[in-house]
């Protein structure tokens, strides 16, 4: 029994399914102590957008941390800080026409989650929020309570309340129009729907399983949540910066929300940092309301800056990624078309592969695994295989990893895949 069976809480989940010891890591391939390669389509869940020690933003961490400039200083104005939050306005806000505040909370997706939360209650003086069938927003108390996942949501313990949970685009397989219970619940007086403080919704349901919500379906949330005077929350913890082709992934729906949740990308290079970002008439926080100890790390700020200042200038990253999103598409199409009833799901580089028998997607995984190449599972029963690239991966390492999906699927399901190369 290694270390890590044995002192390490039984909590522990992916080391589970890649039961060996990485050790080194470089772009989209990881290599374990013994000297095996793994080639990434996981992307630490989505917070290595950018690859594994990205030498563009490695190279100024090492030298900040060389220069004896300030590491830790809670939310005190600091040089880092100063460069991040201009450089965001500059290459991210100002273009896209976007008024936010800016909010750092503690550093992970389900704090910038709470925040929101907590920010849409307090404005608005309402305590029910509405979030989605399938939804995931993180593990703390709030965000658990906009989670779907029954698992998830025992582990809280207690009574997860306050939260009423609406189909998804795509959960009743078109045989409902959408939002006709929303819209009707928000209108009778009698339906017994307090009036909610906020709508919480992912573009792409990245835990869920993968479904990709129709820019027409979130425009009609949008327009309902305005009509209604309800905050829209996006959660772009896992689809924003740049995971589905533009830096946050309500672009292309053409909506504004509200509040937005960043998180995982952010900082470029898998070092914890939040954001929240909300239009400024919301901006009602007494100071210190929602404190942490780590709000706004300096290193984070500093691979942040430079993760935008080398992939958002100009739109050169956007179109990579439009033709590898194509490429990868083209390949689950042709992996999937072996099985009868499998789907392609998801949208940019935050896709995969629905199957109809639950335990397939499981099996495949481990398979690729086995086969030197990392891909999880999503799903409420881990029925789809989800594939998350770096946006920065190889057309040949997406076509490598492509081959080894299809062989793994191949394997498991006993069909062969027909493969036509996807270079
Ligand atoms: N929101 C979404 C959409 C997520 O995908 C995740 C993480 N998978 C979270 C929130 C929670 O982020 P964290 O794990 O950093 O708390």
């Amino acid at each position: 029994m290694d270390i890590f069976d044995a002192i390490e809480s039984e909590v522990r989940f992916y080391c589970r399914s890649w039961d060996v010891v990485f050790e080194r890591a470089a772009g989209s391939t990881l290599y374990s102590e013994d000297g095996r390669e793994y080639l990434d389509f996981f992307s630490g869940a989505g917070a290595l957008n950018y690859g594994h020690n990205n030498p563009v933003l490695l190279r100024p961490l090492v030298e900040y941390l060389l220069s004896g400039s300030i590491v830790h200083s809670l939310d005190m104005k600091t040089v880092a800080k100063r460069r991040f939050l201009e450089t965001f306005q500059e290459l991210i806000l100002k273009p896209r026409d976007l008024n936010y505040k800016v909010m750092f909370p503690g550093p992970t997706g389900t704090n910038s989650v709470e925040a929101a939360l907590k920010l849409a209650r307090k404005t608005t003086g309402r305590h029910t929020v509405v979030s989605f069938t399938n939804a995931f927003h993180g593990m703390t108390l709030g965000a658990l309570a906009v989670t779907g996942n029954s698992m998830k949501r025992q582990g809280a313990g207690i009574p997860l309340t306050n939260t009423v949970s609406v189909p998804y685009d795509g959960f009743l397989d078109g045989e409902a129009s959408d939002f006709l219970w929303l819209q009707r619940a928000l209108e009778d007086t009698g339906s017994g729907l307090d009036k909610p403080a906020a709508v919480i919704v992912e573009t792409v349901q990245g835990e869920g399983g993968l479904r990709a919500a129709r820019e027409s379906w979130l425009r009609r949330l949008s327009e309902i949540c305005h009509e209604h005077g309800i905050l829209l929350i996006v959660d772009d913890v896992q689809a924003g910066c740049g995971r589905t082709g533009t830096f946050f992934s309500f672009e292309a729906a053409g909506i504004v929300p509200d509040i937005v949740c960043l998180s995982k990308s952010i900082s470029g290079f898998g070092l914890p940092l939040a954001l929240v970002l909300f239009k400024p008439e919301l901006d009602i926080w007494k100071p210190g309301e929602h404190n942490g100890t780590f709000r706004g790390h300096n290193p984070a700020f500093v691979t942040g800056t430079a993760a935008l200042e080398n992939f958002w200038q100009d739109r050169n990253l956007e179109l990579k990624v439009a033709g590898l999103g194509a490429q990868l598409h083209e390949g689950l199409t042709q992996i999937a078309s072996a099985t009868e009833g499998a789907r392609v799901r998801g949208r940019g580089l935050l896709a995969g592969i629905f199957y109809p028998d639950p335990s397939a997607a499981g099996k495949i995984a481990a398979e690729s695994f086995s086969r030197g190449l990392l891909v999880e599972t999503s799903g409420p029963n881990g029925e789809v295989v989800k594939t998350m690239p770096a946006l920065t991966i190889s057309a040949e390492d997406m076509r490598k990893g492509l081959e080894i999906l299809a062989g793994a699927a191949a394997a498991v399901i006993g069909e062969p895949v027909v493969w036509r190369s996807v270079a």
